[in-house]
């Protein structure tokens, strides 16, 4: 079975990260999570990955603090989940690159969108941080940002999802768990994505989809 989709976006959720603990980082659980990701990468699949924080802090969680601030420190914390997602991608040998919107040179690349391209084209998982890099936004916001961005290159390929497609894997959910109604699928190799769907709202454009394990 092919790829429908040769570039994809994952929008993992902090939560995801933290696995029976509910907070922080589990490092086994992160693992597991990018042995489904190093299976989609092996299929030919060019993977994005943009990471969420609320494992450790959402900024709208946090009273009385300085919204900027607590955002702030929000964006951090996806960054330290970036860097968790790139060091178990890498034991498993599979190559990554974190860019983060908030420059941060001396630990991750800075967002730069045409760097971000042509690290996916060499098969590299690029894995995006500080969501949109701006205080009162979302990484789900992030997320679609740069499914945006990254499409605007290769055009009208058949291969790569649409500006408004995006493919979110809410691992912190129970597998199979339906959530959303499906309007597509996504299957490659046992691997089953239902429910590919964009939706603008006020506050973005937010990407849902189920993920079932083979
Ligand atoms: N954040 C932000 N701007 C962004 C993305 C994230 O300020 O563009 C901050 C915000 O405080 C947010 C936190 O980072 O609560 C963690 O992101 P998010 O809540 O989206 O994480 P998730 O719920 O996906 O784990």
């Amino acid at each position: 079975m092919g790829l429908q989709y040769k570039r994809i976006l994952l929008k993992l959720s902090g939560e995801a990260m933290a696995g029976e603990k509910h907070f922080g980082l589990d490092y086994p659980t992160v693992q597991r999570i990018c042995e489904s990701i190093k299976a989609c990468h092996e299929l030919g699949a060019e993977i994005a990955i943009v990471v969420g924080g609320g494992n450790f802090w959402r900024g709208r969680q946090n009273g009385s603090m300085d919204r900027t601030r607590a955002d702030h420190i929000g964006m951090l914390a996806t960054v330290m989940n970036s860097l968790s997602l790139a060091d178990a991608l890498e034991s498993l040998g599979v190559e990554t690159r974190v860019q983060t919107a908030i420059p941060m040179q001396s630990i991750a690349e800075p967002y730069i969108r045409n760097k971000a391209v042509r690290h996916l084209e060499k098969g590299r998982v690029v894995i995006f941080g500080c969501g949109t890099g701006n205080p009162f936004f979302s990484t789900d916001t992030g997320a679609a940002l740069r499914a945006a961005e990254i499409d605007l290159e290769t055009g009208e390929s058949k291969d790569v999802l649409k500006t408004r497609e995006a493919i979110s894997i809410p691992l912190a959910a129970p597998l199979g768990e339906h959530t959303y109604t499906p309007e597509s699928d996504f299957t490659a190799n046992g691997y089953h994505l239902e429910g590919v769907r964009a939706e603008l709202s006020p506050a973005g454009l937010y990407l849902f989809t189920t993920f079932t394990a083979p």
